[in-house]
This record gives structure tokens, sequence and C-alpha cells, in this order.
């Protein structure tokens, strides 16, 4: 069993928005400007990790 297959959703932790705890010690993270997706072990990336967008207010609404 490789849980990083599965992407187990029964262990998701939420932070803010845009970013939830995988199962094992990933961050699943999304883009509210660009969409992208993307896991890392970083809790609170500063930039989307699109190299076209980068931007920092990823994980903000834009809406306030
Ligand atoms: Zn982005």
């Amino acid at each position: 069993m490789n849980p990083y297959m599965g992407m187990n959703y029964m262990s998701v932790w939420r932070i803010g928005d845009m970013s939830m705890k995988v199962d094992g010690d990933y961050w699943r993270h999304e883009c509210n400007r660009c969409g992208r997706v993307w896991y890392s072990i970083k809790a609170e990336p500063k930039n989307c990790a699109n190299v076209k967008c980068k931007s920092p207010y990823w994980n903000k609404k834009r809406v306030r």
C-alpha cells in the first residue's frame, strides 16, 4: 500500500481554504489565481508553484 497513490482523503486537514494535508506528510495546494494544484511538504508555500504565476496571493481570496 502506497499512501501517496491513493491519496486517502479520510485523513485530511485544512489550513485556510486552499491547502489541505493529504495522507503522509504532503500538503495539497490550489492557486486561487491560476488554478494550479500542487503538492509540497511545506504547509504554506510563499508563492504559487506555477512559474507563469508565482503569485504570493495564491491562497488569498480575491474578494474581501
Ligand atoms: Zn498560480
